[in-house]
């Protein structure tokens, strides 16, 4: 049953499939949590087992999950069914032949008040084709700028009839208050990163590669099935050079700062690799045979003999300090400047 593949979000799940037995579904969800933790294969998987035609259901005459093979079902999942619909950022719907901005502007990243209006005043003003429930998934919800916001308020003050809008967000937040306070908050958690690894390992990765994509994940399966090995490879590298850096040679330091900080995720996925490896050399210091960074063993053994542990925790904060500022928009070339100088004299 396609619930059954999601993992790790039992309580979202339990809350959604209990609406659905009930008949009682919510005329607007806000799914919130982490990219790559499945808010919108759930999304998904509520409108069709919504509509879904196979078996009797429960006592309200509802199923509380798809069966996947039904004409319902296919057809939401292949995206062609008319009573469900996607509301996406301009650029992605352009690509998918579904939206042109006026004007033949640009598409943007967002999602923009023509896009709500088309769907509220066409869409939505429209009886329901075939289904037993119209869905609008909004992915993402927090790409919708204030305007665009603002024109979906009505909708989820007086929702027509027999319709449920799922906002589906990585940021929450960045939700208007007025849009936030009107939808039924089901919270999606971080995926711990033994069901991430268990979950690669199934899908055929090596052991040393699951382990390690899955501990730099943070939480997100889809993160974590994105990471190919080159990358991986390429990240293993930068964190050996890094660590290899001569303190004296200023020049080393701008130079290897410069190269990493080109683009702000993968300065922030060194600092995570670095965070981890600082784990690993306490980890060796304790006696403690399980890195996750197997492959840099011989650095990581060598830096448990040089550095005290006092040390090792200093340069760890170091390094969370310099994730926090690039999740903070700081500049990634400075950012790690600033860190490389932490790392090796300390900060005034
Ligand atoms: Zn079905």
């Amino acid at each position: 049953m396609p619930f059954a593949e999601i993992i790790a979000q039992d309580r979202a799940l339990a809350s959604l499939r209990s609406a659905l037995r009930r008949g009682a579904l919510h005329h607007a969800y806000l799914f919130g949590g982490p990219e790559g933790t499945g808010k919108a294969i759930v999304a998904r998987v509520l409108a069709q087992a919504a509509n879904c035609e196979a078996g009797e259901g429960g006592p309200a005459g509802f199923r509380d999950d798809a069966c996947g093979t039904c004409g319902p079902c296919r057809k939401i999942g292949r995206g062609l069914h008319p009573d469900v619909f996607v509301l996406r950022d301009e650029r992605t719907m352009a690509k998918e032949g579904r939206w042109e901005p006026k004007g033949g502007r640009t598409p943007s990243r967002d999602v923009v008040v023509d896009q709500v209006r088309d769907l509220v005043d066409h869409r939505l003003a429209m009886k329901r084709f075939e289904g037993r429930r119209r869905f609008v998934i909004v992915d993402p919800a927090d790409a919708m700028n204030p305007q665009a916001q603002n024109a979906l308020l009505k909708t989820l003050e007086e929702p027509p009839d027999d319709t449920t809008l799922v906002l589906v967000a990585a940021s929450p937040d960045r939700l208007l208050p007025t849009i936030r306070s009107r939808c039924l908050r089901v919270p999606f958690g971080p995926i711990p990163a033994e069901i991430v690894e268990a979950r690669l390992r199934a899908d055929g990765r090596a052991p040393e590669e699951a382990r390690l994509a899955a501990a730099l994940a943070g939480g997100s399966l889809g993160r974590a099935l994105a990471l190919d090995p080159e990358e991986l490879g390429a990240l293993r590298d930068s964190v050996l050079a890094a660590v290899a850096l001569d303190p004296g040679d200023a020049g080393a330091w701008l130079a290897f700062a410069k190269a990493h900080g080109e683009d702000r995720q993968q300065a922030a996925e060194l600092c995570e690799l670095l965070a981890l490896w600082l784990r690993d050399v306490l980890a060796a210091r304790a006696g403690g045979d399980r890195l996750a960074l197997a492959e840099l063993e011989a650095a990581t053994r060598r830096a448990a003999g040089a550095l005290a542990p006092a040390e090792v925790v200093r340069r760890r904060a170091e390094v969370q300090r310099t994730a926090a500022a690039l999740r903070q928009n700081a500049s990634p070339v400075l950012a790690l400047e600033r860190l490389l100088i932490g790392w090796f004299h300390g900060r005034a």
